[in-house]
């Protein structure tokens, strides 16, 4: 018997990929919230903009789980693990009895300090739940104060002004998506916003909740007051790692797992956002947070599980959907020796970078999805190829990938 605790893209991927291997046995994906498993994406992008896309983020037909015959255990949180016993005790007080457990708990929100006592309305963007009670308040007009210039702030950034919100964008660091973008790309994604009326306040200096002669919002150190109606709060996931700690679990920052998502227990192992495994690319481990590494590490972890050993080691690749923008990244992108392919800063060209050897280790499109996929393989098949070609968008890059 398999059990696995979340039920979202890691939880849910990992148990079709169990049923798809040929495993028998009873599976049971058990989930704390309300709902069956839904994407995360569209909440701060096409769910957020408007309710009917409520319908569409749901991973499966709901028939489908018991076609599959995969027990689904929704709205139960699992408190406990008794890893001598093999056994889950849920929030309820039940146990569940397993022989290999994965846990797929991803990540949750970081709040700041003083979002309990402010009496703005404070949202976070991670459940659908969250998504629903934003949405209401993103009301033609009203001012919405964005604290984390990043992808999911700045996401909400861009549905908020679609909606007809005025947006105030507020970050401590100098620039936009530092995290995932070199010093140009933040630039060009800053000039896309303000393009759009959004309002960015970065080198924040400092960010508090604030009251100022009866108005509520958020003062700044360096932008003074910024009233506002509104505050969405993007700065980042914690893992839900607590029930591996708990269990005495090896982690650091996530539950950490070797190359086939096994954790420091032979018997449980763990998939996603909880999950920081060993990259073989940097020689470290990493956490990553994308759709693309929930799903592939999760049925890399799911194979593990019934005995048919894959090493796991995806180049990282994520997207983000600002305006009439697509942006992606995969593999590693450098502050220096990059080719542009098409015109940098238009609406639509790639950057490509390349390692000291000359090989292309990252790549950023902006609107290129079809030649994304095969920068991706440059990437992964470690292919040697003349800069003037990979610069020269007549080039097929699909050829130059093989
Ligand atoms: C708003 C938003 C937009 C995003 N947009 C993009 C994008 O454009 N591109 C991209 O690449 N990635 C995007 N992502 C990231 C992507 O959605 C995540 O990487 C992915 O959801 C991770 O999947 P996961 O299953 O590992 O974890 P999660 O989706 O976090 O799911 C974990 C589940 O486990 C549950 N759980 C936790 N603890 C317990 C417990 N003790 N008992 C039972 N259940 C538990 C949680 O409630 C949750 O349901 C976005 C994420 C968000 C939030």
């Amino acid at each position: 018997m398999i059990c696995i605790v979340g039920a979202s893209l890691a939880g849910d991927t990992a148990a079709a990929t169990l049923r798809a291997q040929g495993y028998t046995g009873r599976i049971v994906l058990i989930g704390d919230e309300a709902e069956p498993p839904y994407d995360r994406p569209p909440l701060s992008k096409e769910a957020l903009e408007g309710d009917s896309a409520d319908q569409r983020i749901f991973l499966r037909a709901q028939s489908w789980y018991s076609e599959q015959d995969i027990e689904l255990r929704l709205g139960h949180a699992v408190s406990a693990i008794d890893r001598a016993a093999r056994r889950l005790t849920l929030a309820d007080g039940a146990t569940l009895a397993y022989d290999k457990l994965l846990l797929a708990t991803g990540a949750r929100a970081r709040m700041p300090g003083g979002a309990d006592a402010t009496s703005l309305p404070v949202f976070r963007v991670r459940t659908l739940a969250d998504t629903v009670a934003l949405r209401a308040a993103l009301q033609p007009g009203a001012r919405v104060a964005i604290i984390g210039a990043g992808v999911i702030g700045l996401e909400v950034a861009a549905t908020a002004t679609r909606r007809g919100c005025a947006v105030d964008v507020i970050d401590l660091a100098g620039r936009v998506m530092a995290r995932v973008l070199p010093p140009a790309l933040s630039a060009y994604m800053a000039d896309l916003h303000r393009a759009h009326g959004v309002r960015l306040h970065l080198d924040a200096g400092s960010v508090a909740f604030a009251s100022v002669d009866g108005q509520h919002g958020v003062a700044t150190a360096r932008h003074g007051f910024i009233g506002a109606d509104v505050v969405v709060v993007g700065i980042g996931v914690v893992p839900n790692a607590g029930l591996a700690e708990l269990a005495g679990l090896d982690c650091q920052d996530g539950v950490v797992v070797d190359e086939f998502c096994r954790t420091s227990d032979p018997d449980i192992f763990a998939a996603g956002d909880v999950a920081r495994y060993p990259c073989p690319f940097e020689q470290r481990l990493v956490r990553s947070e994308n759709w693309r590494h929930a799903q592939d590490h999760a049925v890399a972890a799911a194979r593990n599980m019934v005995g048919q050993p894959q090493s796991y080691g995806a180049v990282p690749s994520m997207w983000s959907d600002q305006y009439d923008v697509k942006l992606q990244t995969c593999g590693w992108l450098r502050d220096s020796g990059e080719i542009v392919r098409g015109e940098a800063g238009s609406a639509k060209f790639m950057m490509l970078y390349r390692d000291d050897a000359g090989l292309v280790v990252g790549a950023l499109g902006i609107n290129q999805a079809k030649d994304m996929r095969f920068a991706q393989k440059l990437i992964e098949k470690r292919i040697a190829v003349d800069p003037a070609l990979l610069a020269d968008p007549k080039q097929d890059l699909r050829k130059l990938a093989q």
